[in-house]
């Protein structure tokens, strides 16, 4: 039944089953790794980049509570990682394309923009997170028509089952769920 496999995801182009295969064993690969992640204190949320061979560029977790900085998030980590070991600010020339067990926030939608990332391929979409967690991601209107606009491409929805599930097991350990109080 191919055409179910497809129900859910969501993306800026016609559905590639290539990309998307990889798309899911990499997605898979992040959840499996997630727990021990957040078990060190990192935040529900891990990113990768690979080039357009398939190969792993760098990781990073969330680290906001770790490094006490509220734009560590795991997306911009990686960037900042990948950016130093390529030495440039401008990814653009590189095909890189960056997976993230969750939907990105606001701020990493501007953070992905600028770097010159190609592709983008995420697990749990916004409105999940924001319904099990409790975390803000920001308003976005659009952003995926607006990537396809600056030609990044998007995947989404990629085995979000299992990462709710880790969403919902981070709550479940009373773990932080850090935004500004403005009460
Ligand atoms: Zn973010």
């Amino acid at each position: 039944m191919p055409q179910k496999t497809f129900d859910k995801i969501i993306t800026n182009e016609k559905i590639d089953t290539r990309k998307l295969t990889r798309a899911r064993r990499i997605m898979s690969k992040l959840y499996q790794e997630l727990p021990t992640y957040i078990a060190r204190g990192h935040g529900p949320f891990l990113a990768a980049i690979y080039d357009e061979r398939g190969h792993l560029i760098a990781q990073a977790a969330n680290t906001v509570i770790k490094s006490k900085c509220s734009h560590n998030h795991a997306e911009m980590n990686v960037l900042r990682m990948v950016e130093r070991v390529l030495k440039t600010h401008d990814l653009s020339s590189r095909n890189l394309s960056l997976y993230v067990t969750s939907e990105p926030c606001m701020m990493c939608l501007g953070g992905i923009m600028w770097s010159g990332i190609s592709a983008v391929y995420y697990g749990v979409p916004s409105e999940s997170v924001e319904s099990i967690t409790g975390f803000d991601e920001g308003f976005k209107q659009n952003w995926i028509n607006e990537f396809k606009r600056r030609k990044i491409t998007v995947y989404g929805n990629i085995e979000s089952a299992i990462g709710e599930q880790i969403l919902r097991e981070y709550i479940k350990q009373k773990r932080i769920v850090y935004k500004p109080k403005r009460s």
